[in-house]
């Protein structure tokens, strides 16, 4: 199953494009963009200083190239941590409306199994990771910065599609582009907090000191859950220096556009 598509410079949307059966969606990319504004390209954030109308469009050519465009939105307020929710058929009352769709405040993964729903998070070299699970039929998109990863939120995340009735062994997760583990220098607090997890050797060794792989890092929390390891692919694309455009806070040195991760069931219920 092929997830990383070989992308031209110009007019297309998709860094990763999934390839389950059932299901829509990806990681976009940047795409063509202005180098000297940081916010440029298919940024897809309201809060990050941009053009509303420009996301719009952006949001909106996403969406319709998932067949997508009418279905309702679920994106979060995340804030680095590792809380999963559930979307059920009704959107729950802690929801907020937002321009983007409606919006669970302090989350950082999202899980369904409502057909024609998108989920949506967004990213600047964090690591997005695409849940999937046909029986029964189950996806979900998690954030994973180096909090999220030391807070264990890939695990957290298949707890909540095992809660939804899936076994580990038959999820398949994709981990999207984020940044590299030779971009990603990082403080002794950062270090630390990922020594503690499972399996931490790849993701820390085999780099320069101080840096480190934030996609192995969950990797293998996906393999300590009992993922199998075909069932998991990994981006190499870098956000920061790969040769597709990529948002990536690193980069800008700051304030940046977000790309987004969206999935959604496309099975008709009927
Ligand atoms: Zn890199």
């Amino acid at each position: 199953m092929r997830h990383d598509e070989k992308l031209s410079p110009a007019g297309q949307l998709w860094a990763v494009r999934l390839h389950w059966a059932n299901v829509v969606g990806g990681v976009n990319c940047r795409g063509p963009h202005d180098p000297d504004d940081n916010r440029s390209g298919l940024n897809v954030s309201y809060y990050v200083g941009d053009d509303a109308h420009r996301v719009a469009a952006n949001r909106r050519r996403i969406l319709q190239s998932m067949g997508a465009q009418d279905w309702p939105v679920v994106t979060a307020g995340q804030v680095h941590g590792s809380h999963v929710v559930t979307v059920h058929e009704d959107m729950q009352p802690g929801f907020d409306p937002s321009a983007a769709g409606m919006r669970s405040p302090q989350t950082d993964g999202l899980v369904t199994q409502q057909p024609h729903v998108v989920l949506n998070l967004m990213f600047a070299d964090c690591v997005p990771i695409l849940l999937y699970c046909a029986e029964p039929l189950t996806v979900g998109v998690l954030h994973a910065g180096w909090r999220g990863t030391a807070a264990r939120i890939a695990e957290k995340g298949v707890g909540a599609m095992c809660a939804l009735g899936a076994k580990p062994t038959a999820i398949h997760a994709v981990i999207g582009p984020a940044i590299c583990g030779k971009c990603y220098e990082v403080g002794p607090e950062v270090l630390e907090a990922l020594s503690l997890l499972p399996g931490p050797g790849k993701a820390l060794l085999e780099l320069p000191r101080n840096h480190v792989s934030l996609a192995e890092a969950n990797r293998q929390l996906l393999l300590h859950c009992e993922l199998p390891e075909e069932a998991i692919h990994t981006s190499q694309l870098c956000t920061r220096c790969g040769d597709v455009p990529m948002f990536s806070y690193r980069a800008a040195g700051g304030g940046t556009g977000l790309h987004g991760a969206f999935i959604a069931l496309a099975r008709d219920p009927h």
